[in-house]
């Protein structure tokens, strides 16, 4: 069972799963390891890491230097295909003409969705981010403990592999001894803020991050991952023995076909598929869920989107993992009868609540970073350090005028230039030739960047619902989207670029970015971070909740929605490994379901 067209379709599966991204992959591959035939539904086209990704192209090779274009808003050579923060064909509207009132919607129509470009920080959320209304009586307590999920943070971290180091620090949870990778070593100018941000009471520590900086244990893991399943674990040894440890020279948002971080389409989907238990439908756009007579889910009609044709798949479970606005846009589109304001939706609740990540970054230039000796520093593609969020006791005793916490994302290196000049001009000042090279020399490496990544909190202002008039060019209706930043954010912002300027200046530097005064100055648009999650709340009361805590809907008990819709806040730990804990232990539920009979 593989890649399939619509006419190879089986007459029914136990499970169809929209999407194929960090949730999906994750659901196909726990249910298909567990014995359980499934079929995938993925609305952009297939896409295959190994012949496609450009991971060796130089800067100089691509158009433009490899820079950002509309469509192509992370260089020439980032791995998405057909998305961004527009979709051909498919658009979305803003219920607001004011900019700061709206919503940028990022969607990868690709096999593998948007984990085949993220950053890959796989940070665990703490105990208290799941009971966040208990501590400050704001928006909504999680009706799950860290202690429930814990157990599916710890087995995809040993599954998709990630780096890191245990420091023990407040809501920063440790991951049990043996299962981070070693964590790579500090850049220059990450190891200088290490040392002054000792001044401002930052902690600079290791980030975490789903990169192989060595071998995954083939020999031990599998078993450890699937006790008493000798044929999952044999799957998962060969998917792990050709998965390569990093060497430490490509942008990992070209995609990495040596398969050392993690994309669904190198980790999840090819021991799934090696199963023979998962068909997969490319170019297959989930346009509603079907229901029975019976209430209960039983299959999926989506569009062929090469023939424009309605088509049907049959199964006695759906799950749906489109993310979290397209998620809200099938439940909503699913209209009939039995559920006339759309599926899952008799508390009209679906598409409330929608959060992003607070976003806010200051650049600056550090005079000690100036002149350094040649080396390289491109490293594991992305961050080895950040600083996770420090002020818990100040926030409790009130001394802050926002609720929640922002961990601090860093960049600066002397990696390779991506298309740009290695200083900017105004530090050149015109000078060519041989002085141009020694000015280039000098003050290259010498510039850091500091961006907040902080939790908001759910407010009615933000939410998407159809839009009336708009369709897509399969004749959906599409998502209007209503967005609003509350006090919190603004001045979770406003702080975050005033504690930018401060380390920048305990290290010696001088601020480059403009000097702001407001929230509204500095704070990114709302879904800018491509963190979206929300429009689902799960909760443990059925009239105020849509999903419990297995991501199960409460109207129809065999639809699952394994994304980051169910998710009741947005702490600022980035959301993809909690949705691919929560799918992990989801997918476990419908396993025990289908083995008791009740899908
Ligand atoms: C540049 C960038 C950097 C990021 N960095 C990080 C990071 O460092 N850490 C982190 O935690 N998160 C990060 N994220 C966010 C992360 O990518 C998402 O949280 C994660 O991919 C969500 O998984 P998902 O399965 O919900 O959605 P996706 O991975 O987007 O997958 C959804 C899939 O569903 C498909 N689909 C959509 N609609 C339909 C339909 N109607 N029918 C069929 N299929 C459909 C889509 O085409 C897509 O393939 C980043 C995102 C971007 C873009
Ligand atoms: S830096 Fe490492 S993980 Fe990232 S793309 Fe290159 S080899 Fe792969």
């Amino acid at each position: 069972m593989p890649f399939i067209t619509s006419d190879q379709v089986q007459p029914e599966y136990d499970v169809a799963i929209v999407g194929s991204g960090a949730g999906g992959g994750q659901m196909a591959y726990t249910l298909t390891q567990a014995g359980l035939k499934c079929v995938m539904l993925e609305s952009g086209r297939s896409y295959n890491p190994d012949t496609e990704t450009a991971m060796f192209q130089r800067p100089d090779q691509s158009p433009l230097m490899g820079i950002s274009t509309p469509d192509k808003f992370f260089g020439f050579s980032d791995a998405t295909v057909n998305g961004g923060w527009t979709v051909p064909g498919e658009p979305y509207t803003q219920a607001s003409d004011k900019p700061e009132e709206q919503f940028w919607w990022w969607r990868a129509r690709m096999m593998g969705g948007r984990t085949n470009h993220w950053g890959r920080i796989s940070l665990r959320n703490g105990q208290y981010d799941f009971k966040p209304y208990s501590r400050d009586g704001l928006g909504f307590d999680w009706p799950l403990n860290y202690k429930d999920v814990e157990p599916y943070y710890t087995k995809v971290e040993m599954l998709i592999g990630v780096y890191g180091t245990n420091e023990g620090l407040e809501n920063t949870p440790n991951s049990p001894k043996g299962v981070l990778l070693p964590a790579p070593k500090g850049r220059a100018s990450e190891l200088y803020t290490q040392k002054h941000g000792k001044k401002l009471g930052i902690p600079v520590i290791p980030i975490h991050r789903a990169v192989l900086t060595k071998a995954l244990d083939a020999d031990k893991i599998p078993a450890k991952l699937h006790p008493k399943n000798p044929r999952a674990q044999k799957i998962l040894a060969d998917a792990m023995r050709g998965r390569a440890a990093c060497f430490w020279a490509t942008p990992c948002v070209r995609g990495c076909n040596i398969r050392a971080n993690y994309q669904s389409t190198t980790v999840h989907l090819p021991p799934a598929l090696a199963t023979g238990n998962l068909d997969i439908l490319s170019d297959a756009h989930a346009r509603e869920i079907l229901i029975g007579k019976d209430g209960k889910a039983n299959g999926v009609l989506y569009i062929n989107k090469k023939t424009r044709k309605e088509e049907r798949v049959k199964a006695k479970a759906v799950v749906i993992a489109a993310s979290s606005g397209e998620t809200v846009r099938i439940l909503l589109n699913t209209k009939n009868a039995q559920h006339p304001n759309g599926l899952a939706n008799s508390t009209g609740l679906v598409g409330k609540y929608i959060m992003d990540t607070v976003g806010a970054s200051v650049s600056g230039h550090v005079p000690a970073l100036e002149n350094l000796p040649p080396h390289n520093e491109d490293g594991a593609g992305g961050s080895h350090f950040y600083a996770p969020w420090w002020l818990y006791k100040e926030q409790l005793k009130g001394k802050l005028n926002f609720a929640r916490g922002y961990h601090i994302e860093m960049g600066g290196s002397r990696g390779m230039p991506g298309g740009r000049n290695p200083a900017p001009s105004d530090f050149i000042k015109g000078a060519y030739g041989t002085k141009f090279k020694e000015e280039a020399r000098r003050y290259y490496g010498s510039f850091v960047g500091y961006a907040c990544r902080g939790e908001m909190i759910p407010n009615e202002g933000s939410f998407a619902e159809l839009d009336p008039k708009v369709k897509d060019d399969y004749g959906i209706p599409v998502l209007k989207w209503h967005w609003k930043w509350s006090e919190h954010e603004l001045n979770m912002a406003l702080h975050a670029s005033k504690t930018f300027g401060a380390l920048i200046e305990a290290m010696g530097g001088t601020v480059r970015s403009k000097q702001v005064k407001t929230g509204h100055d500095i704070i990114e648009p709302g879904g800018k971070i491509i963190h979206e999650v929300g429009g689902a709340l799960m909760g443990a009361d059925p009239k105020k909740s849509v999903c419990n805590s297995w991501n199960q809907t409460w109207d129809v008990k065999n639809l699952f929605l394994c994304d980051g819709t169910p998710f009741p806040s947005n702490a600022d730990k980035n959301p993809t490994l909690t949705i691919m804990a929560l799918a992990w232990r989801t997918g476990d539920y419908i396993v025990e379901q289908a083995r008791k009979g009740n899908l």
